[in-house]
């Protein structure tokens, strides 16, 4: 639960915010606060998760630091995030996961990369790690096909069981039953602008990222890395379609649909990775929270060594060095989805409920208008 301080603070600067409105063409977040005269601990939850952390209210604001006021609206809301995916996760014994990102990331993926190894040279044999596989099957001679199936799809299940029950909880404290998240209109217009990523526009010049000027530069590695994480899933789906009703095995010609996926997919999580984390590197740290960075960064450095373990795997597939790379990246994937329900990428479960809930608000605005 949040600190009572905290929610004070969040409910001081969104009256202030509600008095002044400068901001109210930036994003959802101004247009969904300009709704309320009162900020629960529900409202401060919803009003957090709508916000993309452009910094555009900040870099805007007469209010913010050094004047007395102290108006920090990114870095209270990302705050107020952090506090809701630790408040909403199951089971609350793995919340402090969300506190240690970047030391628990590291565990997680060197515990994956030694277990992985240790059972690889106990049934496999040394030599599977040195020798040259080319034929069809050629992973499964390292990692038996089973061995890299299983386990991964019950850490999938896993995962989505803890979102799942992440946003029962998120929509229940907002104030929503579940019967009105049954609304086609709401869900089509929270999916456009999730997918378009609108409020990563600011007012349309984009965010103030990494310093005070607009730019476009995070909303477009963005894209790279959400369409790319989407495509490799994609490649994953086709390869498990052919392996199972084709009976066609893995490694697949370089012009077949899982490798022609997976390497624009790759290319865009690379891309998109690094150069998030160089704006996280180069960004102004005086809007933003401690924990969230640290979040952000564990997050994007697993994406980012994924996908490139991922493509040095696919150029040297038919050399020696294929047992070793497979076993590397298998152990860069199981760190990135253990850690997944608990680190950064619960925001697009949370984002993507308050983006449903401000739909349903604009359209009661809309149609109260009228
Ligand atoms: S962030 Fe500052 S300028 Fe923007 S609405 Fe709030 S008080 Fe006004
Ligand atoms: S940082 Fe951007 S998205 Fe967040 S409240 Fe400010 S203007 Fe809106």
């Amino acid at each position: 639960m949040p600190a009572p301080e905290l929610l004070k603070e969040g409910g001081r600067q969104m009256t202030i915010c509600n008095a002044c409105r400068y901001c109210e063409g930036y994003c959802a977040v101004f247009p969904a606060m300009e709704q309320r005269r009162i900020f629960t601990k529900a409202d401060l939850a919803y009003l957090a998760n709508l916000c993309f952390d452009c910094r555009d209210c900040y870099y805007a604001c007469q209010y913010a630091p050094p004047h007395e006021f102290g108006v920090n609206i990114p870095k209270l809301m990302a705050e107020l995030r952090t506090e809701t995916y630790r408040e909403f996760t199951w089971p609350a014994m793995l919340s402090g996961l969300f506190k240690r990102s970047g030391l628990g990331a590291c565990l997680i993926t060197g515990a994956a990369l030694i277990v992985l190894l240790f059972l690889v040279l106990l049934f496999m044999g040394r030599d599977v790690l040195l020798t040259t596989h080319i034929a069809a099957g050629a992973f499964y001679r390292v990692v038996p096909y089973a061995a890299m199936t299983v386990p991964p799809l019950i850490i999938a299940l896993y995962g989505l069981t803890v979102f799942l029950i992440g946003a029962v909880r998120f929509w229940r404290e907002t104030g929503g039953g579940l019967s009105t998240l049954l609304d086609g209109g709401a869900l089509w217009r929270a999916t456009r602008d999730a997918f378009g990523l609108t409020y990563m526009k600011g007012g349309g010049a984009g965010c103030d990222y990494p310093g005070a000027s607009f730019s476009q530069s995070r909303r477009w590695l963005h894209h790279l890395v959400f369409y790319g994480f989407l495509l490799d899933l994609a490649s994953t789906s086709v390869a498990a379609f052919y392996h199972h009703f084709l009976a066609w095995q893995a490694p697949y010609p370089l012009l077949s649909w899982p490798v022609v996926l997976g390497t624009v997919g790759g290319v865009g999580l690379l891309i998109g990775a690094g150069g998030l984390l160089y704006l996280k590197w180069k960004s102004d740290r005086d809007p933003s929270a401690a924990r969230m960075l640290s979040m952000d960064v564990a997050f994007l450095v697993l994406l980012f060594l994924t996908s490139l373990t991922g493509l040095l795997l696919l150029a040297l597939r038919e050399t020696a060095v294929m047992g070793a790379l497979l076993i590397v990246h298998l152990a860069m994937v199981a760190g990135l989805f253990i850690t997944l329900p608990y680190g950064k990428f619960a925001h697009v479960v949370y984002r993507y409920a308050a983006l449903v809930r401000y739909a349903i608000e604009q359209r009661r605005m809309e149609s109260g208008a009228r």
